[in-house]
This record gives structure tokens, sequence and C-alpha cells, in this order.
């Protein structure tokens, strides 16, 4: 194959991210050098039935694993961490980059799986800076619905590559402010290629501010009368606070459910991003020492996952806690597309049960998003003026619309490129080009198995799940090239046999038929042949006459008298 990446080449492309939202992983190239930037996981949906993940083919650093310098990670979502034990299991992974609470996580991570290498997790600050080979690496803080997401700085040889991560700009952010002096020094020293967040390119105007959402939290808290739930990303450190900031401004008590809500708090406690004096968070068993109105339950669920707290609340199957009269339900947080079935089914269950339900609307805004609209990515064109432009996270509507925005704000159009997955973007001295393609592509994870699933097994699942199974256990006598037996039929999800007697019965007949007639065309039987022949013939027969395509699965016995 013909060599996509030279040496001299300073290389951009992504195993992961582009043309979709999720399992980012992006590799800038140099000197025989490999930055992999994250290692996210996708949550797929419903059609890829029993995968749990979608990670990243790695094909493409395995066979340059020796090139590999670390990973670094921008921040702690589970888009940009949460491949990183598929991705320690297959690649030698020197060292891990990591910052503030994505430190915290990914450890955490770590000892959920077994058998993994060991590696270094090197923890940055915002204003270290790690040299390589030819390449400086430095850091901007920026906002984003998590602490501690990071821009990456690359000072290359031909100028220097900023790449974003996630992020919005937050005037009145909850946590640290993003280091816009950093951003115009860079601009004002001249930007060679900027690599940016698309999530939110087709929202016009700016993401409102986190700190905005919680006085409107603390606005709803001041009328609530009864017992509040509030539901919301776990990883939202900052919204989790000022939760908790609202409970103790009207005397509640704050009470915890679903594991990942309990390590937020606790990995907030410990960085300090979560503030709350002693006694402010107690546990399930001493709820009936207060009043409803003096509590306050936090809980994971609000994407309406079935087996998360909020969801088990609804329906009356946990554990801990039944919806009592008067008590009100606060999502704080938006239905991630594809989640808004599962979430409408736990609104209805919650009303059902005579609870009051508040999401996020004009009205009653308890929700933002982490990323930049459309006025924060002008911004960051106008601090940054990069030269060569690349739009980044996000599906192809949204990598298009970002690249026209950055085009309107003075990058040429002919140095605005939209790549996918595997496409490589080169600079040299001669200037920048598409070099061709790496080895990109999905692998799907079962949770149960912690292995790979090839698509020809979702393909089945989907076979199974649409038009159900039909089988057929045939004895056939090898030697005298006969069925001595009447072939048994087992069909499932596809028709019900006691209904479809006749039918059953005209394709036990027609396979008969067609085996027999085979059997007799061949001096020496080959079950195999046969077995794909009879699949094929089956499949085309019930096609034909139910207008359904089940799986066809025919099971031999041979019987061989010269055996016995
Ligand atoms: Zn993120
Ligand atoms: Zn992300």
């Amino acid at each position: 194959m013909e060599k996509v990446i030279n040496k001299k080449d300073l290389a951009f492309f992504a195993l992961g991210g582009l043309g979709e939202v999720g399992k980012n992983m992006y590799i800038l190239q140099y000197a025989n050098q490999i930055f992999i930037i994250d290692a996210g996981i996708l949550f797929p949906d419903e059609h890829l039935l029993g995968v749990d993940y979608v990670i990243q083919d790695f094909e493409y650093l395995i066979q340059n694993q020796e090139k590999i310098v670390g990973l670094f990670i921008t921040h702690g979502h589970e888009d940009h961490i949460g491949g990183i034990p598929f991705l320690l299991k297959k690649v030698k992974i020197p060292k891990i980059y990591a910052a503030g609470v994505a430190v915290d996580l990914i450890q955490n991570k770590l000892i959920e799986y077994k058998d993994l290498p060991q590696v270094q997790i090197v923890e940055f600050k915002s204003h270290f800076t790690y040299t390589f080979k030819e390449i400086e690496l430095s850091f901007i803080r920026l906002n984003h619905s998590i602490p501690d997401s990071f821009a990456f700085v690359f000072k290359t040889p031909y100028g220097t590559f900023v790449h974003t991560g996630d992020f919005k700009i937050d005037f009145t952010p909850v946590g640290p402010a993003a280091e816009y002096e950093k951003l115009a020094k860079l601009g004002s020293e001249g930007v060679l290629c900027l690599s940016a967040d698309s999530t939110n390119a087709l929202v016009p105007g700016f993401t409102e501010s986190e700190r905005k959402i919680g006085n409107s939290i603390k606005d709803l808290f001041s009328h609530i009368k009864g017992r509040i739930i509030v539901a919301t990303f776990a990883s939202n450190i900052y919204r989790v606070q000022q939760i908790i900031e609202a409970s103790i401004l009207y005397n509640r008590k704050v009470v915890v459910f679903g594991r990942s809500m309990e390590k937020t708090i606790e990995i907030g406690q410990q960085v300090g991003y979560i503030k709350s004096p002693k006694g402010t968070i107690i546990e399930a068993e001493e709820i009936p020492n207060y009043k409803p109105e003096e509590i306050t339950l936090l809980c994971t669920g609000s994407q309406g996952e079935p087996l998360a707290a909020l969801s088990r609340i609804a329906s009356g199957t946990h554990r801990q806690i039944k919806l009592i009269p008067g008590d009100t339900i606060i999502f704080s947080s938006s239905p991630i597309p594809g989640n808004q079935e599962g979430v409408n089914k736990t609104i209805n269950l919650l009303f059902k049960a005579g609870a009051d339900v508040i999401t996020h609307s004009p009205l009653t805004d308890t929700h933002t998003s982490g990323h930049a609209s459309q006025g924060e990515l002008k911004l960051l064109q106008a601090l940054l003026k990069p030269k060569y432009f690349l739009p980044i996270h996000g599906e192809y509507r949204m990598q298009r619309v970002h690249a026209d925005l950055a085009i309107e704000c003075g990058v040429k159009k002919e140095n605005a490129f939209i790549l996918e997955n595997g496409d490589v973007f080169c600079i040299n001295e001669r200037g920048a080009r598409m070099a061709g393609r790496v080895h990109s592509g999905d692998v799907y994870i079962d949770g149960t198995l912690i292995g790979d699933i090839s698509s020809s097994i979702i393909k089945e699942r989907k076979v199974l799940s649409e038009d159900g199974l039909f089988s057929l256990i045939i004895t056939i006598d090898t030697e005298n090239k006969t069925i001595p037996i009447e072939p048994q039929v087992v069909s499932r999800g596809f028709i019900y046999m006691k209904d479809s007697e006749a039918l059953t019965k005209h394709f036990v007949a027609s396979a008969k038929n067609y085996l027999l007639t085979e059997l007799a065309k061949v001096k020496l039987v080959n079950l195999n042949n046969l077995k794909y022949g009879l699949t094929d013939y089956l499949s085309k027969l019930i096609y034909d006459e139910t207008d359904r395509k089940p799986m066809v699965l025919p099971i031999f016995m041979s019987i061989n008298n010269k055996l016995n």
C-alpha cells in the first residue's frame, strides 16, 4: 500500500468522532510520533441489538504501535474516555495525559476492568508544557458541562495547531473561567490550523450560562412545596453542585441515588467542585426523620434509562423510594436524540403516579448544553484567526455548517476541510492537502462478553428480532440417501405453528422433496453443500409465500448404516 503520511507531514485524522457524535479519537502525527487525542465510546441506537457500545477500529494504531507517544485526554466524558480499557487491551499506550476530574474518572474506570496492562497516568495542569521531538504541547482551559475541559495547543515546525476538545464559552461559569487571554495571544501570534467542536453548530446565538440554570433551579425550589426529585447527568458536576446549593438555600437535605451519581459526588468533593456543609447529604434511611418539604432526591435516569434510579422510582420498583402525593420531579436535562421515547415513558409513569413533572422548556430553564453555539464558534474564529479549519465532533451537517461559519469569519473557502473518519489531512512546507485514507471503522462491544461482536452477528440479531427463526431438524441417511424420520420444525417469532399447520406442512414437504432430489444427484453426500442449498431454497420459498425473511436454520443429523 502506498504510504499516506510522510515523515515530514504534519497529519491529522480521526478514527472516530466525524460524521457522528461519539467515539471520539483524533490522531495528530508528525516525525514518526503519534499523539492520540481521546478514546471515547458511542452509545448505539436501538437497531444495534444487544450492543452496549461502539468503539473505533484500532488497526492503524496496532500497525504503528511503536510511534505512539501517548493518549491525551481533553476531558472526562464517556465519548472521550469510555474506550480507554478497550484501547489498552489492544494497543500499547506508553502514558495517558489527563487533567482534574478526568484523572479520577479514568482511574475509576480502569479499576472496573481486570487484566489490563498497567499504564502511567500523567496529570497535567493548564500552565504545563510538554516537549516532544519538534512538538511542544500546551493547554487552554475552556468551559464545558464537566469540569476540567481543555483545548490542546501543538506548536509544530509549520505553525500552531489548536484542537478545542468539547467546549463552550461561559462568561459566568460555575467553575473556573476559560483562559481567553491564551486564545487571544495565540491568535495574535498566528494559528496554522484549528480543529473545533461542531456539536451545536446548527444552534444560533450563544449557549446559556450554567449559572443561569442554577438560578432558575433555585427559582423553582422557592415555590415547590413537597419533595423534590431532580434527575440530571451524573457527569455534570457543576449542575449537581447547584442543585445542592438550591437545597441548602431552601433548607432541604439531599439524598443521592444511582451509582454514577454517588461517584460524581465523591469525585466532586475530592477535587473541590462540590461543596456541601456536613450533614447536607444524608442517607436514604434518614428520610423518615424529615418532612417532605425538607428533602431533595438527586438521581440518575434523566435519559429514561430503564435501570436508572428515576425509572425505577417511576415504575414503583425502587427499593427505597415510593412516590408520595405532592412529589415534584425536575428534569435538569434534555433528552439526547434517540432517548426521547424512554424519557416520555418515564414522564407518563410519573404523572400516572400522581407526581408533578417539570422538564426543560423556555419557561422553566432547567438545562443548558455544554457545547458552543454559533455565537461562541464565531468568537473562537475571531480570536484565533486560523489559516486552516477542520470541523470535528459532529454529524456531517454540523461539520458543514461549522465550516461555513468559519468561512464567514475569514477562513478561505479552500482552507476549510470536512473530513470523514479515516480521511488524512496533511500539512508540510508546500501547503495543505487531503493525503488519502487510513483504515477506520466501527467495532461493537457487548458488555456481557467484553469482546468484539462482528457485524454479521448484529445482522443475525436484527433478522431474528424482525422476522424470527424457522428451523428444521432433519435426519438423513447418507448411505441410502433417504430421510427416514419426519423432520421436526422449530419456529420462533415467525409463524405460530398451530395456526399455520398447512403452511408448515407445505414447507416441510417441499424441503424433503428438495433434499431427496439433491441426494439422488450426487454420489457422495456433502452435508455442508446440502445445508447451504436447502437454506437458500427454503428462504426463497418462505419469502414467496409469506413475504417474510426469517432466519432459516436447517440442522442435519446424519445416520450412516455402514458405521453401525
Ligand atoms: Zn464532552
Ligand atoms: Zn464529546
